[in-house]
């Protein structure tokens, strides 16, 4: 491709509204654009990428088997109405009325209409196992888009659905898909992990999304460092240390803490650690207040605690419910006296001698202790693990915290929508039995961004080469010169002749500026063409990751671009 007669509009200054930097960089070497919140245009260099992911996708899902279609992105209402979640999808799905005011939706997900499908078109146990996927344009009305494609609107996903006569073969169906997820992110070029994930409310334990390494990450993950265990903070286990339990109770003490009401404040007045204090939270699940006690460091896991309770709808109380719910100053909330039904982290059960709100404005408890001065019957683990926790899986290792990006999700749904929407097949024996289903998720325009998130530097983007827009520029310093357009010329015509994807900068500019715009587009390679050099024969191989140069002859430097590229493809 010829830059002067390609569509590339570069911005020189971070554009104001962009926070994170795949973003900022995504607009400024104009591969997006906004057209509205979360909803954007794909310009050359950004759909070039996207392709390339698409591609690598799609090699790796006909590979493990999966099958292509193309599901309409507009569904009808009454399907939704089937599984029951035209009710509970809330605001997310967006909702529109035809001119017969029939509903629809547009597809935040496809297990709907995929399992429309099947249950029309199989019949026999034959005819599964079935993988269907398709890459697709999707639309949720998320509350807060943000980060350019990272969390948009209107978005690219593959999404894949398995069917199974079986539990066994939904295993096997998944592992595919697992092992596939696997190859896909390492073809393009990404620091991963897959992490075991929250099953909502399908339960078990068969979900794990791919998270991509970087701080701008939104999620939470774990890992041990001494065995493989991973896994999102919203699922994450530890092993419970039984601390102090051999600890002597000391007399409970009233103390004067004014105005302390934050465990920071508590503990920084009474000169403890945070971990010797014990908070009272309170939460309303389907509308009736719950107290939760957790040591003063950790944090509420709101996931486990819903599934603790049982419950469909779990919120923070206000102050005012709390207020009436305890009859105690909020800052000052403790256990001590109340008949609320108050649920324990078992980290708790191991402490002694700890502070709790005393339920009286500008006062706290010292050297509480269970049994002597409160009782607890329910314990369970409702807090979210901490770096330095001990892992659940292995003895002596350790948990480290991290930020990742989700880009990828499998996971096993069992007969959740089989059921709901009765698709079934006969089995050998003639009878009647429910399809086993799994999806399997991949955002590919987050993929893109998190690639960026994890392959910048100060100049900007340095593309893998699986999924460069292009995998070398040629910048030519000076195309007036006749040498240097003839030599660039040949280059090109070389380059392309070996199948590769080239950018030729041909365009009259300075050469800071070419560079510059070479630099913030991350392409991998680049031969810079230059009359000085030229008189010795000779071209600049420059690697963008690196910044290492070389001088070559025109046939090394193609040879040396050529083999670069296909050891990146493995071709
Ligand atoms: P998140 O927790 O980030 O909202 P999700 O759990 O809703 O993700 P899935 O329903 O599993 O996501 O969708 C499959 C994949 O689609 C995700 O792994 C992610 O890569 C991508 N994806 C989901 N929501 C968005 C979005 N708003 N913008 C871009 N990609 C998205
Ligand atoms: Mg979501």
């Amino acid at each position: 491709m010829r830059y002067s007669q390609y569509f590339i509009p570069t911005v020189k200054e971070t554009p104001a509204d962009a926070e994170v930097v795949s973003h900022q960089l995504m607009l400024r070497a104009g591969m997006v654009r906004k057209l509205a919140a979360g909803i954007y245009s794909y310009l050359p260099l950004g759909l070039r990428s996207i392709r390339k992911v698409e591609n690598i996708v799609r090699e790796e899902m006909d590979k493990a088997g999966a099958i292509e279609i193309l599901m309409p992105m507009v569904t009808p209402a009454e399907l939704w109405e089937e599984s029951g979640r035209w009710a509970q999808y809330g605001k997310e799905l967006l909702r529109i009325k035809d001119r017969k005011d029939n509903q629809f939706c547009l597809g935040p997900t496809h297990e709907e209409v995929v399992t429309d499908i099947v249950r029309r078109e199989i019949r026999s146990y034959r005819q599964m196992p079935l993988n269907l996927y398709q890459i697709q344009t999707k639309f949720r009305d998320e509350i807060r888009p943000r980060f350019g494609l990272m969390r948009g609107r209107e978005f690219i996903m593959k999404d894949a659905y398995s069917f199974d006569v079986d539990e066994k073969g939904a295993d096997a169906s998944y592992e595919k898909m697992y092992q596939a997820y696997r190859r896909i992110f390492e073809r393009c070029g990404l620091k991963f992990r897959a992490v075991e994930a929250d099953t909502g409310s399908i339960g078990g334990n068969w979900s794990h999304e791919f998270m991509v390494l970087a701080d701008s990450g939104e999620d939470a993950i774990v890992s041990c460092n001494n065995c493989n265990y991973a896994a999102n903070v919203e699922k994450a286990e530890s092993r419970v240390i039984k601390s102090a339990e051999h600890c002597e109770p000391r007399p409970l003490e009233k103390v004067h803490t004014p105005g302390k009401k934050s465990i920071q404040e508590v503990s920084d007045f009474l000169q403890i650690p945070a971990a010797a204090t014990v908070k009272m939270l309170v939460v309303m699940a389907d509308n009736k207040p719950v107290a939760t006690l957790l040591r003063g460091d950790h944090d509420l896991n709101e996931i486990k605690l819903k599934k603790v309770i049982g419950c469909d709808e779990l919120e923070m109380a206000t102050d005012e419910v709390i207020a009436k719910a305890t009859a105690a100053p909020v800052g000052f909330l403790g256990p001590i006296g109340q008949r609320l039904r108050i649920i324990a982290d078992t980290t708790v059960k191991g402490m002694r001698n700890f502070i709790v709100g005393a339920n009286e404005t500008d006062y706290h408890l010292k050297n509480v202790n269970h049994e002597r001065d409160f009782s607890i019957t329910e314990y369970a683990d409702i807090r979210n693990v901490t770096h330095g926790d001990s892992c659940p899986r292995c003895s002596g290792g350790m948990l480290e915290m991290w930020r990742g990006i989700e880009v990828g999700h499998v996971f096993k749904l069992g007969m959740k929508y089989s059921k709901a929407l009765n698709a079934t097949f006969l089995d050998p024996d003639g009878k009647e039995k429910i399809v086993f289903m799994g999806c399997y998720g991949i955002g590919i325009g987050r993929t893109v961004a998190s690639c960026i998130e994890q392959n910048h530097d100060e100049n900007g983007i340095i593309f893998p080469i699986p999924i460069a827009p292009f995998q070398c520029i040629i910048s030519a310093l000076n195309p007036k010169d006749d040498s240097v357009r003839l030599a660039s010329e040949e280059i090109y015509a070389k380059l392309l002749a070996l199948g590769l994807e080239v950018l030729y900068d041909d365009r009259d500019e300075r050469p800071g500026v070419k560079f510059k715009d070479a630099d913030l587009i991350g392409i991998p390679l680049r031969i810079v063409v230059g009359a000085k050099n030229l008189l010795e024969g000779r071209v600049e191989l420059k690697h963008r990751r690196s910044g290492a140069m070389e001088l070559l002859s025109i046939e090394e430097a193609v040879s040396s671009v050529n083999t670069i590229v296909k050891e990146a493809l493995g071709i």
